[in-house]
């Protein structure tokens, strides 16, 4: 996956607003943390580092905008704190995510793995299928051989 800002600068334009200084900053934090499921907080320790200048309130914003024209994903795992990770296009569906029910830790499924179930429920169904979203919940390796 080549990550980079044209889908945010994309789908910021075409809803009308501007790619500022500060939207910018606070996507490159998504692009440095690729592999994250960052909460607000979070998002607003690292821009601070950047950018002292942006408040908490932008931040949140900034967010809400973002999982609005779908640039990122809100997902809430069993600690119930709102977080966001980056999505890269407009077509690519949501990958999963594995939680270990002992220590918490969340793992990626990059691939999706549900095309030919999603192609059985578009044909049977007659529904289109933009998006899923998956959570598997388990006990991590260290976890289950302990
Ligand atoms: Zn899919
Ligand atoms: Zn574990
Ligand atoms: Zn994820």
């Amino acid at each position: 996956m080549d990550l980079n800002s044209d889908y945010v600068k994309k789908a910021l334009k075409d809803k009308g607003y501007k790619f500022t200084n500060q939207r910018s900053e606070i996507y490159n934090i998504f692009l440095e943390h690729e592999d994250s499921h960052l909460s607000t907080e979070e998002v607003f320790e690292y821009v601070s580092r950047v950018n002292p200048d942006i408040g908490i309130a932008t931040v949140y914003r900034t967010l809400q905008l973002f999982e609005e024209l779908n640039v990122l994903y809100k997902i809430s795992f069993d600690d119930g704190v709102a977080r966001y990770e980056i999505k890269s296009s407009s077509s690519e569906h949501r990958h999963h995510h594995l939680i270990c029910l002992d220590c918490g830790k969340v793992i990626e499924v990059k691939l999706d793995l549900l095309d030919s179930l999603e192609d059985e429920i578009e044909s049977e169904e007659s529904f289109k299928i933009v998006d899923h979203n998956l959570k598997f919940y388990g006990y991590c390796k260290e976890c289950y051989t302990k």
